[in-house]
């Protein structure tokens, strides 16, 4: 079935035409026809990467009059990136259709938003702080809207705009339609459905998704204090990776990144702690390969729609296994192939199973390469890296006499020998001192009762920060205070993080900071009596995640009460713990090594000189090498090489098609799970 039969108009397929659109993915199939040919609303269960925008934007500028003066579209995304995506996209689908189309999102001046939605528009794209704004201002009138859409529903509601949402609905006309799409099925979710919704009409991508199916899942068992080394094995066996890592932590993403990047990956961290500015340069600087690997927490890669992507790697699974398919679904967009990747530890075995079996994946147990294996691929790299290089023939003449007196006792064949190890000398002392990551055979056989000790473990963890938090019901430390703060482990507050932001905003060291615990929508901390008011003046106010911190003294004792609350808190910060001091082993040796020898300049930091950045490039290894040092457009062949060499990845595996376990069900209808 071509766009044409689905029933749009000639100025749409025009420029669908000019996009290279040629067949409709199977949600637009579904999707276009039905919400061109009646006015109904719509629940949709598909993720990114599958086509959803068009499925919704195409019927809806297909729909909307151009020459409205208030919007008759309005679209609801979570964040700010995506919200200029689609509008990004809108535009372009409506480019023969003479229509304005409005951006809203917070941290921009808003001012500048209500000229421009003054002027005349006919769709909006909003995130819902913003948009509500901009409701009780009354600078914009839903009265007109006749479709609303409501894009990452589920993301949309972790975030915490439930009311916001519903605000936004309330604002509109009862007889308008809603397009709600979302990759999950959590209750609150069904919740919108039921309240604003009437007789939806459901499209799922189901089975019928082609990007899920061609994930492919492996999971990497190691030892914890071996997950950093495994990261760097996995990319180094990658050269062409253009991959984002997930991290727990916006600590665990500045220190993972901050790693690769001093040992001349690159790699850039993407999290909360950084300006907006910041992170829009980061993540352009991604999407132009710029840069190899985006280090990211799972907030902070929200919205972040990029193609392409070969790898997702999760350095540490994510609390919510909702996260899981958000992270995966990065990869593999677009009908293309991708691997998803989980380093798990030798306790870790039933998190494999609890996500195969909540979202219907199968993982493979994947070996590790072999140090040999990654030091031939990276031999490979070096090798067409150098028979690709650009001979600058004028401007090297007059330094040939020189050069060729200088090896005029050398053999050709002693002159590859010394070139090739001027660079892979240190990757083969490195690999040659790595011994097996991969947690033991024996291990693996013991799978079932590493599993059962792995949770007893847990439990046991559970029960004793329990019985601690009894014995802190009798009141604070002594010479402490108690705080109570506003955010939680639902914000994705962590111990870790919980100690950042006090530390960050006041100065002060960890050490001052007693007691923690980190309760769904709030949290409790300890700290010195005398750091009090300090506390209480720099860190109320400040913003945690985009949202807004209040804290207050308590006299509350029980602030371990709830067990959800208790146990997020107890095991989340044994976690953070663990991370922070079990420093990777090999990390001194191979970082020395590569930068002393040069390979600094391999990486792309952003005070890098471009010609050092190209210079870099011709080196081999994870991060550098991907154009061969050749100075232009090369950059990208090297990427598009990538996905082929990633399908063979581990050796060992045969085909990938007999072990997927197919995406049946990629959402999780009912309560959002964890670990
Ligand atoms: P989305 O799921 O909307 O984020 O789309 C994922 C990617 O697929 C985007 O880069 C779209 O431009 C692209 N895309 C969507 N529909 C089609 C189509 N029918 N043909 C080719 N590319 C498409």
């Amino acid at each position: 079935m071509t766009f044409k039969e689905l029933g749009l108009k000639s100025e749409v397929l025009k420029s669908l035409t000019e996009m290279g659109f040629e067949a409709p993915t199977p949600i637009q199939l579904e999707a276009i026809p039905n919400l061109l040919a009646s006015d109904s609303d719509l629940v949709g269960l598909a993720q990114t990467g599958t086509g959803k925008t068009a499925a919704f934007g195409l019927p809806l500028v297909n729909k909307v009059d151009g020459k409205s003066r208030t919007p008759q579209g309005l679209v609801v995304c979570p964040t700010r990136e995506l919200c200029l995506q689609i509008t990004k996209d809108l535009e372009n689908y409506s480019k023969y259709l003479d229509m304005n189309i409005v951006a809203v999102y917070g941290g921009a001046d808003i001012r500048r938003q209500v000229t421009q939605i003054n002027k005349g528009v006919s769709i909006v794209v909003a995130t819902p702080g913003r948009l509500v704004d901009l409701i009780k201002r009354k600078s914009i009138s839903l009265a007109d809207v006749k479709y609303v859409i409501l894009d990452e529903a589920d993301e949309m509601l972790n975030m915490g705009f439930k009311e916001d949402l519903d605000l936004i609905l309330e604002s509109t006309p009862k007889e308008r339609n809603v397009w709600l799409f979302s990759a999950t099925m959590p209750k609150e979710v069904e919740r919108i459905s039921k309240n604003y919704m009437h007789n939806p009409f459901e499209v799922s991508i189901g089975h019928k998704n082609q990007s899920n199916e061609n994930i492919e899942h492996i999971y990497y068992a190691v030892k914890e204090r071996d997950r950093y080394a495994a990261l760097k094995r996995v990319i180094d066996f990658n050269p062409d990776i253009y991959g984002l890592i997930f991290c727990r932590t916006r600590m665990e993403t500045a220190s993972v990144a901050d790693k690769l990047g001093k040992e001349g990956y690159s790699a850039e961290p993407l999290h909360g702690d950084l300006s907006q500015v910041q992170r829009d340069r980061v993540m352009d600087r991604f999407r132009k390969k710029d840069i190899q690997i985006l280090v990211a927490t799972d907030v902070a890669a929200r919205g972040l729609d990029i193609d392409n992507i070969t790898h997702v790697l999760n350095y540490n699974l994510p609390d919510d296994i909702e996260n899981y398919t958000h992270r995966s679904g990065r990869t593999a967009r677009a009908g293309k192939k991708g691997q998803s990747i989980v380093l798990i530890n030798t306790r870790e075995n039933y998190k494999i199973k609890t996500i195969e079996k909540q979202i219907r994946v199968t993982f493979e147990a994947g070996v590790l390469p072999k140090p040999e294996d990654i030091c031939a691929i990276q031999l490979t790299k070096l090798i067409q890296g150098v028979i690709e290089t650009e001979v600058k023939e004028k401007e090297i003449e007059k330094f040939m006499p020189q050069i060729m007196a200088e090896f005029e006792e050398l053999s050709k064949e002693e002159i590859v020998k010394k070139f090739v190890s001027a660079e892979f000398n240190r990757f083969i002392d490195y690999y040659s001192k790595a011994g097996d990551l991969n947690a033991s055979g024996r291990d693996s056989e013991r799978g079932g009762e590493r599993e059962d000790r792995g949770r007893r473990d847990r439990d046991r963890g559970y029960d004793e920060d329990r019985s601690k938090r009894r014995d802190r019901a009798s009141g604070p430390e002594s010479g402490k205070t108690r705080f109570f703060v506003s955010v939680g482990n639902r914000d994705g507050l962590n111990p870790g993080g919980l100690l950042r932001l006090i530390c960050d905003n006041t100065g002060l060291q960890s050490g001052s900071i007693g007691k923690i615990d980190i309760m769904p929508a709030f949290s409790f901390f300890e700290a010195d009596q005398s750091e009090t008011d300090n506390i209480l003046r720099k860190v109320n106010g400040s913003e945690y995640e985009g949202t807004t911190v209040n804290i207050e003294i308590t006299k509350d004792k029980s602030g371990g009460s709830s067990d959800r609350g208790g146990r997020s808190g107890g095991f989340a910060g044994k976690r953070e713990g663990g991370f922070g001091g079990g420093s990777p082993r090999r990390e001194g040796g191979f970082g020395g090594q590569r930068r002393e020898g040069g390979f600094g300049g391999g990486s792309r930091r952003d005070d890098a000189p471009r010609g050092l950045d190209s210079q870099g490039s011709s080196s081999f290894g994870g991060g550098r090498s991907r154009d061969g040092g050749s100075s232009s457009a090369p950059r990208e062949g090297g990427f598009r090489g990538g996905s082929e060499r990633s399908s063979s990845f581990g050796g060992e595996r045969t085909s990938g098609s007999d072990r997927k376990g197919g995406f049946g069900k990629p959402f999780n209808k009912g309560k959002k799970s964890s670990f």
